[in-house]
């Protein structure tokens, strides 16, 4: 059986409640424990799928085609377990669930009401797995006293009431604001929001303070009166250089020490945190630098491509160097010449995406790394782009495009490359798809393997025949274009097992010129970079090597 962390938010959001649960679990496992993080997200949408990168960042993908929260990608990234579809819930899906009970007369004719029907229901997944793990710690969105997060706070109230009597903690994360006028770090806002939490019956056993300062002793004495926890459970989280201090930099604050003492568990042997200070000396003391553009479209907010950031200081991490990356608007290609803006990077990487805008630009910026031989990584629609950009230039088809593109517009434009894919298989299931389905759902979603060609680059890269990788996408490269594209060294060096969709495509004339068709930031860890994003890396720094 489990024990229960359940983590809360308050005085202000994105204060890092994911990165701190996500620490924490990792200073449980560095402690011998097994754990399981969880996101409860108060929103309306049923998931992140449809939410524009604008709205709500990333959408982090699991082996099991789950459309998850990018604090998923934190748990996993610092943990290394494998997220699933029942690590993520919102308020929609909850209620989609309870109103789907309601229709089929699961609840014999009774009046649905929050209580207890929605709180049954989010206990009723919190429990999911409880078995498998000692701890599972549960990060619940937003900021308590949020108007959605109210049927949450309630279940995880009750929650704790029905475990045995020392089985569930809670942990409030807030912040301390400094005040330059009087040179105080002022806890009031940590006082009410604590006032907030306790008037719907939940009590933390710890407070996590975020401040840029040093909490001085008469603060946290005086947080932990007014609070009501002990003076050791007031833990003070300063900013960080790098998040991959954190457990480190958790463990040096007491985190995990006072979380077992909360469950009254003596804290036994010295975590083992080796691997935490290999990585954080790495990111610290690199020997070197490489500077990278990543050519997007939504480039305004960094968390749209959270995973793709962190797998490039991954690569980092693998070749002891510091990976400067900018994003730049490829939409600007569409008026001006790529070359002087790319000219001074070592890599260029074109990250998914979808839809038409932009794409014009990011063909330009994948002609030029072929033509330059600059390093390339094309995902997703990167990979997409990088074959129509070779169909249009080398097999000189003018018009070559995708038909996600003359969807979009109603206009037939293009050669269609790349194509609208209606049936694949999915282990022994054929899974079909019209059009007009709607939104949610309609993607080949999750963990695919791809057979890799013997003596290609990528084989050597990956080390293997057989990978499986995690997908998210609608459109496929037309295996009809493998010929002609082989002519001018442009290989399918990946193919699906079936052997009808390609995977992967490599330049075999270029130094690393790789698309692929899946999301392989999704799976890489500091601990153990992803083999693109190494290699990747490490031929950034040899073309650094040569500017
Ligand atoms: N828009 C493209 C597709 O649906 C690429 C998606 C992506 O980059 N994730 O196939």
């Amino acid at each position: 059986m489990a024990r229960f962390v359940f983590i809360t938010g308050g005085v202000v959001s994105s204060l890092g409640k994911g990165l701190a649960s996500a620490a924490l679990g990792a200073l449980l496992q560095a402690r011998g424990y097994s754990v399981r993080l969880r996101k409860l997200d108060p929103y309306l949408n049923v998931d992140p799928g449809t939410m524009s990168p604008f709205e709500h960042g990333e959408v982090f993908v699991t082996d099991d085609g789950a459309e998850t929260d990018l604090d998923l990608g934190h748990y996993e990234r610092f943990t290394g377990v494998a997220a699933r579809q029942t690590d993520s819930v919102s308020s929609g899906r909850i209620y989609s669930n309870v109103l789907e009970k309601e229709r089929r007369g699961d609840y014999l004719g009774k009046t649905i009401q929050v209580i207890p029907h929605v709180t049954n229901e989010i206990k009723d997944f919190i429990h999911i797995g409880e078995d498998e793990v000692d701890f599972m710690l549960c990060e619940i969105g937003g900021t308590v006293g949020d108007i959605e997060g109210l049927p949450f706070f309630e279940a995880i109230r009750q929650f704790a009431q029905e475990q045995p009597r020392g089985d569930c903690i809670f942990i409030h994360l807030t912040l301390l604001p400094y005040m330059a006028a009087s040179g105080e770090l002022k806890t009031k806002p940590t006082q009410h929001s604590v006032k907030e939490l306790r008037s719907i019956g939940l009590a933390p056993d710890i407070l996590l303070c975020r401040s840029e300062r040093e909490i001085p002793e008469k603060e946290r004495a005086k947080l932990a009166l007014f609070c009501n926890v002990r003076e050791d459970a007031v833990i003070p989280a300063r900013d960080l250089k790098s998040i991959y201090e954190a457990p480190l930099a958790y463990h040096n604050v007491g985190l995990d020490r006072a979380v077992l003492k909360a469950f009254q568990i003596s804290p036994a042997p010295r975590p083992k945190l080796a691997k935490w200070q290999d990585v954080a000396d790495r990111v610290y003391n690199p020997e070197g630098e490489v500077l990278v553009a990543i050519v997007g479209k939504y480039t305004q907010l960094e968390d749209a491509y959270k995973s793709i950031a962190e797998a490039l200081t991954h690569g980092g991490i693998q070749n002891r160097v510091k990976v400067k990356y900018e994003w730049i608007d490829s939409e600007i290609f569409e008026r001006e010449d790529p070359a002087p803006h790319l000219e001074r990077f070592d890599a260029i990487l074109v990250p998914g995406g979808f839809g038409e805008r932009g794409t014009e630009g990011m063909l330009k910026a994948a002609q030029f790394a072929r033509e330059r031989k600059v390093p390339y990584f094309g995902i997703c629609l990167g990979m997409q782009l990088a074959v129509i950009e070779a169909v249009r230039n080398l097999a000189k088809i003018e018009n070559a495009g995708s038909e996600e593109f003359d969807q979009e517009s109603g206009k037939k434009r293009f050669t269609p490359v790349v194509y609208h894919l209606k049936e694949w298989v999915e282990g022994n299931r054929t899974i079909k798809r019209k059009t007009t389905d709607n939104k949610g759902g309609t993607m080949r979603l999750g963990a695919y393997n791809a057979v890799l060609r013997n003596g290609s680059q990528v084989a050597k890269i990956y080390q293997s025949e057989t990978i499986s990788e995690r997908h998210r996408h609608r459109y496929e490269v037309d295996l009809g274009f493998r010929e002609p594209l082989e002519k001018y060294g442009m290989i399918f060096s990946g193919m699906s097992p079936d052997g009808r969709l390609p995977e992967i495509v490599e330049l075999s004339d270029h130094p690393w010129y790789i698309g692929v068709q899946f999301h392989p930031e999704l799976k890489s860890k500091p601990f153990e970079p992803h083999p693109l994003f190494a290699d990747f890396v490490r031929a950034a720094v040899e073309q650094s090597r040569l500017v």
